[in-house]
């Protein structure tokens, strides 16, 4: 299980827990109440005596009304599961197929936008209030984060767009940070499955994979990277560079992502970019059909404070 896997299972344990903890409170307030106890107990006799039907009818009327006057319903006192679509299994069963439920989902979209972290730089500490507001007087900035969002209001479901890949460059200062993060803000008031990461964090990532040797570790890691929807990848060049691990997970990154939604921003010249991550990395970030580019100037970009 990846870390998205782990914290969304934990905190679906949790909601789970706590709703049937908050259904025993309501059983167990029942079950006090002296007038509720000997109905059901009479309920029980009924039964076992095979009584009547419209006796052990008359019975269950009485008991519901008891329910009522405490101020609970029947169906509150069923409802045991957080998720009353799969009951708290997970998953959902369609023409014979194991599919996860949308409470699953949800869960791990959520752990994954806990685990993003927009970097803590100058232009990003309005953190709280990075809206579409701030960027709105800012043309350059508008555009990037309009045709961004454009393409996430094409996503079918699947994480299919018009484009997979589209790198925000620019020099530091430009905005590109502040470009993604309102967008990633987008994305998560939306509810899609996106994970924000910045180069310096995925080098170090690379590295932690490479010094397990546990396969099974790499593979969580490579999933972490490869199953969202959605992947921002902050500030590309600035991290530390090994060339025998750098390059060659970047690539495949990159491959493994060639159905979804990569973005990336850089101060890094495309020339730069190839030198540093190779022919096969840039032939697919700057695919003329399925990649994209926006270049900032800072030209409209400024920051007063
Ligand atoms: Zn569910």
């Amino acid at each position: 299980m990846n870390i998205f896997q782990r914290n969304a299972a934990a905190n679906l344990a949790e909601k789970r827990q706590q709703k049937r903890d908050s259904a025993q409170k309501k059983f167990d307030i029942l079950t006090k109440d002296a007038a509720y106890s000997s109905t059901r107990a009479e309920l029980f006799d009924a039964v076992l005596a095979a009584r009547a039907p419209s006796d052990i009818e008359k019975i269950n009327k009485k008991l519901s009304q008891r329910v009522a006057k405490l101020g609970f319903s029947n169906e509150e006192l069923q409802e045991r599961n957080y998720c009353k679509k799969c009951q708290d299994s997970g998953t959902l069963f369609s023409d014979g197929k194991a599919v996860q439920c949308g409470c699953v989902k949800t869960a791990i979209a959520e752990a994954a936008y806990g685990a993003s972290m927009t970097p803590d730089t100058a232009e990003n500490s309005f953190r709280g209030f990075i809206t579409e507001q701030l960027i709105s007087e800012r043309p350059e900035l508008d555009l990037t984060y309009r045709m961004l969002s454009s393409f996430v209001e094409m996503l079918d479901g699947k994480g299919r767009t018009p484009l997979n890949y589209f790198t925000v460059m620019g020099a530091t200062g430009t905005g590109k940070t502040l470009a993604v993060s309102v967008f990633f803000n987008k994305l998560k008031a939306e509810g899609v499955f996106s994970y924000f990461i910045s180069a310096a964090t995925l080098a170090q990532t690379f590295s932690r994979s490479v010094s397990t040797y546990n396969a099974a570790e790499i593979a969580d890691i490579m999933s972490e990277l490869t199953s969202p929807e959605v992947l921002i990848v902050d500030d590309l060049g600035a991290e530390t560079f090994f060339d025998n691990v750098t390059r060659p997970k970047m690539q495949e990154i990159i491959e493994a992502r060639k159905e979804k939604l990569t973005v990336i921003t850089t101060n890094l010249s495309p020339k730069q970019l190839e030198t540093r991550y190779g022919e096969r990395f840039i032939s697919r970030v700057f695919d003329t059909k399925k990649g994209g580019k926006v270049r900032l100037s800072g030209a409209d970009f400024r920051l007063e404070r």
